[in-house]
């Protein structure tokens, strides 16, 4: 029996709430015991149902299904290495090319591959696997947090734009894939999991209707919010932004109990007028607190009787903490899971603890899982070490920096997601591990994600626009600036005129360097900038000839070796920053928004 089975969380499989929660505690106690079994149990289960697939017949496992054999024939391989694979099921080949189920449709990634998210095969069954590891949320919750079945959540959740591959399977990301199945729209009832959000709202397309609604329904039931959350924390800060922008109309809608012109999806209508009603007393309430130039503790004011805010704030969402503290009065931010597109990974079964010590346990059920060690130095310096041996799950050692390495139900096959992981402990067998961070990300703000490589071919494509002025770009770094929201990309630019006495720049060319480094960058940036709203303007900030002497200064006064010193391509330093910003001598913005459709660009 295929292990997802094992387990099974649906309300009518058990009478009492309660008695639900302790099966999944159980469950979790279980599949941690001994991980390293149901590793083995796992992988010969994705051998049993892919062993024949064109991908693994390459590699003639004749019908092997253990751990050795597996890992002595099968490469490990990036998304790269996969894509004509891929680009095939895309294309319409219905033939076992890496899973033996078929296809059912691709689950984009927020990572990119030549500027466009990556597609990741997945299948009716994946479903049940990431819809087990949700229903052990909660029950873990509860485990902490009392009473969260007497009220709600206001969580923040929206699907977004999908499109079609050329053989008509559906490519749409993991979260849209969810909210839009039966799983999560029939989903039984249960008291932990109510949400303040109908799912006519959450289902909208359109990002402003569906953000509107869902703070309309949070603020008419904000006595009933017990937690406030969004998948990452620059979901939760936009919806507090939102709020800033939209208040009064709110406010207005509360008061006569008649919805905004502003929507007009038929679905969302109907459901909000049974849930809209006038309201005079809380519509002054919301005007009286939103009026207020000081918004610390807008959350707790606004929901008093919230007991956690419910974002991922690890990884790259760390940046976003002290924000999230000052409109929260300091709650507790629960991480509670880590997923990605190519496979959900675990929990966190102590999520309500500080945001540096979010470890997620790995559940052994979920795929099969390997480790590369991962040594910081060594790839900073590009060592042409050979690459060191993969562990299993349940062989790597505390303290250590691990690359993940996993191979699923889907048809991945030891392949590298890309991220970074440090073992901080162990519960029971099985090992905990803290997000370090995504491998070659310099900047990023939403769910964009920015390599060093996209960077300077944005960089390269804008300053072509300087050329016709005998102008270029000498140097270059870059800034995640979240000091607002939506945050933003600011890129310092140390310019080089031919000739020194030459005029400036016109400041049109400039804001137009700015749109073009956009138009360069991947796609999942230009939807956060004209889909989601998620993503501010990009900005280059120009700096005084010889500044990025002076960074180097600074740092060869800090001990960095001259030899050895190159230019960093983000800081976030602040001695750095302060240099650069004292620098400064003229600041531009994207005057327009850069190019994105749905459709892929190939
Ligand atoms: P996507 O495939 O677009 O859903 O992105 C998945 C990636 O998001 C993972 O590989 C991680 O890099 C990142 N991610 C997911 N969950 C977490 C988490 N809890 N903390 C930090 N990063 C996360």
């Amino acid at each position: 029996m295929a292990i997802v089975s094992e387990f099974s969380l649906s309300s009518h499989y058990l009478g009492c709430d309660d008695e639900k929660n302790a099966k999944a505690i159980q469950f979790i106690e279980e599949m941690t015991q001994n991980p390293d079994r149901v590793q083995e149990r796992v992988l010969a289960e994705i051998l049993g149902q892919n062993g024949e697939t064109e991908y693994l017949k390459r590699f003639q496992l004749t019908g092997a299904k253990d751990r050795e054999t597996f890992k002595s024939k099968v490469p490990i391989v990036s998304y790269e290495d996969l894509q004509p694979y891929i680009q095939r099921i895309a294309n319409g080949d219905r033939s076992p090319i890496l899973c033996a189920h078929p296809i059912s449709e691709f689950l984009t990634s927020s990572g990119t591959s030549g500027g466009e998210r990556k597609l990741m095969p997945t299948i009716v069954q994946d479903h049940d696997r990431r819809q087990l590891l949700y229903s052990l949320l909660m029950p873990v919750m509860s485990l902490y947090v009392p009473n969260l079945d007497k009220g709600k959540a206001l969580n923040f959740l929206f699907i977004k734009a999908e499109t079609k591959t050329p053989s008509g399977l559906v490519a749409r990301p993991v979260l849209t894939s969810y909210y839009k199945s039966d799983h999560f729209k029939n989903r039984p009832y249960d008291p932990y999991n109510v949400y303040t959000s109908p799912n006519e709202a959450i289902l909208c397309p359109d990002s402003f209707q569906s953000m509107y609604t869902q703070m309309l329904c949070g603020l008419i039931m904000r006595h009933d919010v017990l937690r406030v959350g969004a998948v990452f924390a620059s979901g939760l800060l936009r919806a507090i932004r939102f709020l800033q922008l939209n208040w009064d109309q709110l406010a207005h809608d509360i008061a006569t109990g008649t919805l905004s012109p502003k929507i007009t999806d038929h679905s969302l209508k109907e459901c909000m007028s049974k849930i809209l009603k006038p309201d005079t007393e809380l519509a002054n309430f919301v005007r009286n607190e939103c009026v207020q130039e000081n918004w610390e503790r807008i959350i707790t004011r606004i929901w008093p009787n919230t007991k956690y805010l419910d974002v991922i704030v690890t990884g790259a969402m760390a940046q976003y903490i002290p924000t999230l503290d000052y409109y929260s009065g300091g709650l507790p931010l629960a991480c509670t899971m880590y997923a990605s597109s190519e496979c959900y990974f675990g929990l966190n079964l102590k999520p309500i603890c500080n945001p540096s010590d979010v470890s997620y346990t790995i559940m052994p059920n979920m795929g099969y899982f390997e480790f590369l060690p991962h040594n910081d130095s060594a790839s900073a310096r590009g060592s042409h070490s050979p690459e060191p041996r993969l562990v299993d799950l349940a062989q790597v050692e505390y303290g250590k920096l691990y690359e993940l390495v996993i191979t699923t139900y889907s048809g991945l096959c030891r392949y590298r997601v890309g991220d970074i992981l440090q073992v901080t402990g162990f519960h029971n067998k099985a090992p905990q591990f803290r997000f370090v961070r995504r491998k070659n990300v310099l900047l990023s703000i939403d769910s964009d994600k920015t390599d060093e490589a996209e960077l300077q071919r944005a960089v390269e494509s804008a300053s072509t626009l300087l050329k016709e002025f005998d102008t270029s770009v000498a140097e270059y770094t870059s800034f995640a600036d979240t000091g607002s929201i939506p945050g933003h990309y600011v890129i310092y630019w140390e310019l080089l005129m031919k000739e020194a006495s030459m005029a400036p720049l016109p400041e049109e060319v400039l804001n137009r360097c700015c749109l073009a480094m956009e138009e360069s960058l991947n796609s999942v940036y230009r939807q956060g900038r004209v889909a989601d709203r998620s993503i501010g303007p990009l900005e280059i900030r120009v700096v005084k000839s010889g500044t990025f002497e002076e960074l180097m200064d600074y740092a060869i006064s800090k001990g960095a070796s001259i030899n050895q010193y190159k230019v960093p391509r983000c800081v976030s330093f602040t001695p750095l920053t302060e240099i650069l910003n004292s620098r400064v001598v003229s600041v531009h913005f994207s005057p327009a928004e850069p190019h994105w459709t749905p459709e892929r660009r190939r």
